[in-house]
C-alpha cells in the first residue's frame, strides 16, 4: 500500500478546503490498515473514538489518510480552540524550534515562559497580583494546584464534587468521579479527597419539601455535606470545574459557584477553578467562571492554551503561588519553550481574530438549532452549554432516564457521515460539541444537519 502523500501534500491549517467530503466508507482502507498495525503494537488500554487516521487538519475540518474530509466538532477535546495548525502557532513554534527546543526552565529560563505567565496574569479573573507555574498536562496542573493549596494552608483535605473530572494520575483519579473507564482497577487512590453533591439543573429537581434545588440551594447542600463529612477547617482546597466537562457539560445553576466561593473565602479554603476544558475562550469568555462573576484563588488551564502543544498552568493569587519553598514545584519539561511559543501565538490568535465573540456566535447558532430539534424530539432531554461548549443530553421519552445507547448511535452515525463528535457524561448519554472557534458558519450548520439526520434516520 502506498503512503498517503497526496493528502499530506495539501498541508494543514485554514487553507484546507472547508468542506465535508467522503471518498471512501468510514473508515477507509488506509485507516483500516493503520488500525491493524496499531492493534499489534499499541496498548489496548488506549481506545480511540473513531478508527480514522488523521493526515491534516485546519479551520473546521480534519482530513484522514484516505482523503475523507470530516467536519471537526471535537477540536481534539477542546484543544485546537484557535484552529488546528493555526498560522501564528505554526510560524512561532517553527521559529522557536530553530532557536532552541529545550533548556529546562529550572536550569536556564527563557523569555517565553515569563511572557506566558504575564499573559495569564492579564486574563485570570480578579484584580489581585497573579503568578503562574507551567506544567505539561491538565492532570499535572491540578495536582500542583492541590500541592500549592496544601502547602499554603497547612491543611490536607481536598473537596471535589459529583461528576467531576480532573485527570488520570493517581491523585486526580481520586478526584475524578467516574469509575469506568477512569479508575476501575487502578486503586488504591490518594487519600483525603471528599466528594460533595453538585448543581446539575436538569437532574436536581426539588427537595423533600418540593422547593426547587436552585444554585444557592445546591451550594447549601454541598456545604452541609462537606461540613459534616470533613469540617471546613480541615479543607485545603475545593477543586471544581465551573462548567463540568467529561461529567456531562453540566452548567451549574446561577448562584451555585458564587455561594461556594463565599464559603471558601470565609473558611480559608483555596478555591481552585479547574478550567482545563472550559478555559481559554472556549465558553465565550477567557474563563467559564467569568460568567458567574467568581474569582477563584487558583485556576488550572491546559487544553485550549497550547494550540495543540502540551502546556498547562496553575495561575493565581501571588501569596499562594509564592508560599511554596523554592524547588518545591517544577518538572523537566514544564513550560517547554516550543509549547510556550505555541501558547503565546494561541492567545494572540484569540485576540486578533476576536474568538471570544466568535464563541458566542457559535453558541447562538448551535443552541438555537438544537433547541429547535428538542421541541419535536422527546429523546432530547436537555440542550445546554456556553460558547462553543455545548451538550445534548439524551433520555427515554417522558423521563429523565439516561439513554447512553442513543448518544452512542448518534455519535457513530455522525462519524460515518463525516462529522467528528464526542460523547461524555457520568451516564454516557451526552453528545458534546466542541468545534474550533474558527469553524465557518456553513460548516457548523452542516455538522448540525448531520446530527439532526442521525437522530431522525440512522440512529432511530
Ligand atoms: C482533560 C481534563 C483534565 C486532565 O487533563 P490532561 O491534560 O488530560 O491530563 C483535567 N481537568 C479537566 C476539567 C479536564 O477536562
Amino acid at each position: 500500500m502506498s503512503a498517503p502523500t497526496a493528502v499530506l501534500d495539501v498541508g494543514g491549517g485554514p487553507g484546507l478546503p472547508q468542506r465535508r467530503e467522503l471518498r471512501t466508507p468510514v473508515p477507509g482502507p488506509r485507516s483500516l490498515e493503520l488500525q491493524r498495525r496499531r492493534a499489534a503494537v499499541v496498548s489496548a488500554g488506549l481506545s480511540s473514538t473513531m478508527p480514522v487516521y488523521a493526515a491534516a487538519a485546519g479551520g473546521g475540518v480534519l482530513v484522514d489518510v484516505d482523503g475523507n474530509s470530516f467536519i471537526d466538532l471535537g477540536s481534539g477535546i477542546a484543544v485546537t480552540t484557535a484552529g488546528n495548525s493555526a498560522p501564528r502557532v505554526v510560524e512561532d513554534t517553527a521559529a522557536q524550534l530553530t532557536r532552541f527546543t529545550h533548556t529546562c526552565a529550572m536550569i536556564t529560563p527563557y523569555e517565553g515562559y515569563v511572557r506566558v505567565a504575564e499573559e495569564l496574569a492579564a486574563i485570570v479573573p480578579g484584580d489581585h497580583a497573579v503568578k503562574t507555574a507551567l506544567f505539561n498536562t491538565g492532570s499535572e496542573a491540578v495536582e500542583n494546584a492541590v500541592k500549592i493549596a496544601r502547602y499554603a494552608t497547612g491543611r490536607t483535605a481536598v473537596a471535589v464534587v459529583d461528576h467531576a473530572y480532573h485527570g488520570r494520575t493517581n491523585l486526580t483519579m481520586a478526584m475524578t468521579a467516574k469509575a469506568v473507564p477512569y479508575k476501575d482497577g487502578f486503586g488504591p487512590f490518594a487519600p483525603e479527597v471528599y466528594r460533595a453533591p453538585t448543581s446539575y439543573p436538569f437532574r436536581d429537581g426539588t427537595d423533600l419539601d418540593g422547593a426547587p434545588i436552585n444554585g444557592p440551594a445546591a451550594a447549601a447542600r454541598a456545604i452541609a455535606h462537606l461540613e459534616r463529612a470533613v469540617g471546613a477547617s480541615r479543607l485545603a482546597a475545593l477543586v471544581i470545574e465551573p462548567i463540568q466537562g467529561e461529567g456531562g457539560f453540566i452548567v451549574p445553576a446561577p448562584g451555585f459557584l458564587p455561594a461556594l466561593a463565599a464559603w471558601c473565602r470565609e473558611h480559608g479554603i483555596v478555591l481552585v477553578a479547574d478550567e482545563v476544558q472550559s478555559g481559554i475562550a472556549r465558553t465565550g469568555a477567557w474563563f467559564a467562571c467569568d460568567h458567574d462573576g467568581v474569582v477563584p484563588d487558583l485556576v488550572t488551564t491546559a487544553k485550549g492554551l497550547g494550540g495543540g502543544l502540551p502546556i498547562a498552568a496553575v495561575s493565581g493569587r501571588a501569596d499562594l503561588m509564592d508560599a511554596v519553598h523554592p524547588g518545591g514545584l517544577g518538572g523537566t519539561y514544564g513550560g517547554n519553550p516550543v509549547a510556550c511559543a505555541a501558547a503565546l501565538a494561541t492567545l494572540r490568535t484569540i485576540r486578533e481574530e476576536n474568538l471570544l465573540d466568535r464563541a458566542v456566535e457559535i453558541e447562538t447558532l448551535a443552541l438555537g438549532r438544537l433547541r429547535e430539534l428538542q421541541r419535536t424530539d422527546p429523546r432530547i432531554g436537555d440542550v445546554r452549554g456556553r460558547g462553543a461548549m455545548i451538550g445534548i443530553e439524551f433520555v427515554r421519552p417522558g423521563s429523565h432516564e439516561p439513554d447512553a445507547d442513543l448518544a452512542k448511535r448518534v455519535a457513530t452515525a455522525a462519524h460515518e457521515a463525516g462529522v467528528i463528535v464526542l460523547t461524555c457524561g457520568t451516564f454516557g448519554n451526552v453528545v458534546r460539541l466542541l468545534p474550533p472557534l474558527v469553524i465557518p458558519n456553513d460548516l457548523l450548520s452542516e455538522g448540525l444537519d448531520v446530527l439532526a439526520d442521525a437522530l431522525s434516520g440512522g440512529a432511530r
